[in-house]
């Protein structure tokens, strides 16, 4: 799939006010700093759509971006910074549970991951949630060009047998590098795909 076009809808911490259309949406979603607004700029070729900033934790808010005037795509705060306070904590994990809870036009989550680390307690148990909820999910790894592609062949492996101990089947898996563009073309793929199906 190529974009042709991507523009900033609204952003919002409350899943009423998200867009009232009926459009497919894709959300992204990941521990901050993960290279998620590094991502969604590579995907969507443009330096600026999502902001990518110095601060973790700050982009606290719901973001529909229209794409190709075809579908959503949603850029939702990250989590699990440390610096973020109780209260917010709280605040935010329940909007984002309500808009996963209650989007219907929702059709995939990306949950992104950096491939560097081992597996991490807050995203196997998002997985988790999500599995237990019927949300459809996929997981991007991000910032590969970190590694060797053996180190990656290696991080991929143990990655899927903490999932197995959980998961009968995998979930589909992206692995990426917003440095190099590896990977955009699969993850628009699939989301045409799916579009189209
Ligand atoms: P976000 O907090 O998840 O939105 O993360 P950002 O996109 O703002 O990226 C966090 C940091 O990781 C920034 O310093 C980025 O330059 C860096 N980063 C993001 N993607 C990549 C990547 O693919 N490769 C490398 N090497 N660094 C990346």
């Amino acid at each position: 799939m190529k974009i042709s076009s991507a523009k900033f809808v609204i952003s919002n911490s409350d899943v009423s006010k998200c867009p009232n259309s009926s459009l497919p949406e894709y959300a992204f979603i990941g521990r901050s700093n993960v290279g998620k607004s590094s991502l969604i700029n590579t995907l969507t070729d443009n330096k600026n759509l999502a902001k990518t900033s110095g601060k973790p934790g700050k982009t606290q808010l719901i973001n529909h971006f229209l794409i190709n005037n075809a579908w959503h795509l949603v850029d939702l705060p990250g989590y699990g910074y440390a610096r973020v306070s109780k209260k917010d904590k709280k605040t935010f994990q329940k909007y984002i549970t309500q808009y996963f809870l209650k989007r219907r036009q929702l059709v995939c989550a990306f949950v992104l991951v950096d491939i560097r680390h081992e597996p991490q307690k807050i995203d196997l148990d998002f997985m988790q949630w999500l599995g237990e909820n019927q949300i459809p999910f996929s997981i991007i790894f991000t910032k590969v060009d970190k590694l060797k592609p053996q180190q990656i062949d290696t991080k991929l492996q143990a990655y899927f047998e903490v999932l197995a101990a959980n998961w009968e089947a995998p979930p589909p898996y992206f692995v990426t590098s917003s440095l190099q563009k590896l990977g955009k073309e699969e993850v628009l793929n699939y989301i045409g795909s799916i579009n189209q199906s």
